[in-house]
């Protein structure tokens, strides 16, 4: 007979998770809380514009068409995946702006009109970080740190101690670079999982390297597009997806997960998979004895707001992906790890609709204009009405210092936000943070809450708050590492 599983939650980790299981013969069912599948990679869609939700930054396209061709699927149909070039424009403060290009040799020229020295030291850097990147992707990233034995041995050390991880992401880029406006890009992007550059491990300059090596992507339609493809995968091998379905409780009976219970109505599984946030997991779906005091002791990311902009007008200065860095860039990165909201804040502004026509009605610019906060743990921000708009009034002046954009308050014709308790309320955000639990190093590897459940057997944790962690192809990792342990628990 079939084994049964059900899977908490239709984010990217529950649906990869469930792609893999049905391809090992698994019947998967999986129960949504909201009315849409995709967790935070999701959409908002209104009077013929398109907003990713959340999630933009398409890194390593290869892992995300990994997961078709492990189940034989070509992902070529299903997908389309553009190119972006220039993949980043950032602006300064002072009104000129850098291009950084997928082909080197262009990037190097537009550092050359920085200085010399610094186009050198970029390409040390990207040399040094390449031979980094190669050991944590091979030694880290795909391995599964369940057991005490599988991260703490001498083999694994050696590898974590080439890393050299306690240098900040700052210090590091120090040793490379002069020019404190390139090093603030560099560290905008390794920033990207919610840990500070100032204070937290280097090994985030992965990020930069990354998208500096293999090019950022965009999927035709958007980053949603690729919900909907895993969607059709899981119809294609007759997996079930529950909408409006919250889980109440995981069933455990003598130390074994046993089901779930929905709606008042039990439904019973050889497995249960969590992809709900692991914080909120234990507090909320899981007996309290099996709380521990490093459960209670997990620190999480700071959180962001979002406003989503439909203009009736094209932005030609405008590339995918912007950034506009504050020159108080240190502060602006600062104040909210420490609960503060920043005056002067350095912005990302992602416009799909510069290379892709899906995304907004003909002659409009689709954009989401993005700033970190803090979470509701450190700052209990109301993010009332009064309290959106005079961000928000921060955020559109600041934008208008930009060459080409002084006139778009007048072009506005569609006008939503996303605050830290979205977060919360819809997709159960622990604390509204964005990131899910931090990168820290005392969080991440072995010392990251485990795949599996250590004292509840057949109850596992998929997503971006168990190992590799957050962001979507990290989450894809995750999902391969989840079907191993399930098939070798079940030999
Ligand atoms: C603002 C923002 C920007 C980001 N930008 C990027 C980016 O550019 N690139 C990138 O790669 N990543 C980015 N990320 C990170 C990426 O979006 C996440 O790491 C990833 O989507 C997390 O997926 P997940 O499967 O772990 O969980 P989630 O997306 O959180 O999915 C969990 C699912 O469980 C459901 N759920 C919760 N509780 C219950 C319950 N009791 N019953 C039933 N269902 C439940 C939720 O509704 C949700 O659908 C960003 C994240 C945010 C917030």
């Amino acid at each position: 007979m079939k084994k049964n599983a059900i899977i908490v939650g239709a984010g990217i980790g529950g649906m990869a998770t469930a792609i893999r299981l049905l391809n090992r013969g698994f019947k998967v069912q999986i129960f949504e809380k909201e009315k849409s599948i995709g967790g935070k990679v999701n959409i908002l869609e209104k009077d013929g514009f398109k907003f990713d939700l959340t999630a933009s930054i398409l890194m390593t396209p290869d892992i995300y068409k990994e997961i078709f061709f492990d189940i034989g699927k070509n992902p070529d149909h299903y997908l389309n995946f553009l190119k972006i070039d220039p993949f980043y424009r950032v602006f300064f403060e002072t009104g000129s702006y850098m291009d950084f290009y997928e082909n080197i040799n262009k990037t190097i020229e537009s550092i050359e009109a920085i200085s010399t020295e610094d186009s050198i030291g970029y390409m040390k850097f990207i040399d040094k970080t390449y031979e980094k990147y190669k050991i944590a992707d091979e030694n880290f990233l795909r391995c599964n740190f369940d057991s005490f034995n599988s991260f703490f041995n001498i083999g694994t050390l050696r590898k974590a101690l080439k890393l050299k991880p306690l240098k900040s992401t700052y210090n590091y880029l120090k040793n490379y670079i002069k020019d404190e406006r390139l090093i603030s890009f560099l560290c905008f992007q390794a920033m990207y999982i919610g840990v500070s550059p100032f204070k937290e491990s280097n090994v985030y300059t992965l990020i930069p390297l990354v998208s500096q090596l293999y090019g950022l992507r965009l999927i035709e339609g958007g980053m949603y597009s690729y919900i909907n493809a895993l969607k059709k995968v899981i119809e294609e091998l007759e997996g079930e997806i529950y909408t409006n379905a919250k889980v109440d409780k995981v069933l455990i009976k003598e130390g074994v997960a046993q089901g779930i219970v929905s709606n008042n109505n039990i439904y019973k599984s050889d497995i249960v998979i969590c992809n709900a946030e692991y914080s909120y997991a234990v507090e909320e779906l899981i007996d309290e004895e099996f709380i521990t005091l490093k459960d209670r002791a997990l620190k999480h990311s700071p959180s962001v707001f979002i406003i989503y902009l439909g203009l009736d007008k094209k932005y030609e200065n405008l590339k995918v992906h912007n950034h506009f860095l504050s020159k108080n860039f240190r502060n602006s990165i600062e104040s909210f790890f420490h609960g503060e909201m920043c005056s002067e804040p350095s912005i990302y502004i992602y416009s799909p609709s510069r290379i892709d026509s899906n995304m907004a009605p003909n002659g409009c610019e689709a954009i989401n204009v993005m700033i970190r906060v803090p979470n509701l743990m450190q700052s209990n921000g109301k993010w009332d009405e009064g309290y959106k708009k005079n961000i928000r009034n921060i955020l559109i002046d600041k934008i208008k210092m930009i060459q080409g954009f002084e006139d778009i308050e007048e072009h506005i014709i569609l006008e939503e936000y996303l605050t830290p308790y979205d977060l919360r309320e819809r997709f159960n955000a622990y604390g509204g943070a964005a990131f899910s639990i931090s990168h820290n190093l005392f969080q991440t590897n072995y010392f990251r809450p485990h795949i599996k459940h250590k004292k509840i057997k057949n109850l596992y944790f998929t997503g971006g708050s168990v190992h590799p962690g957050t962001g979507v192809s990290l989450v894809l990792l995750n999902s391969k590492l989840v079907e191993e342990s399930v098939m070798r628990d079940i030999k």
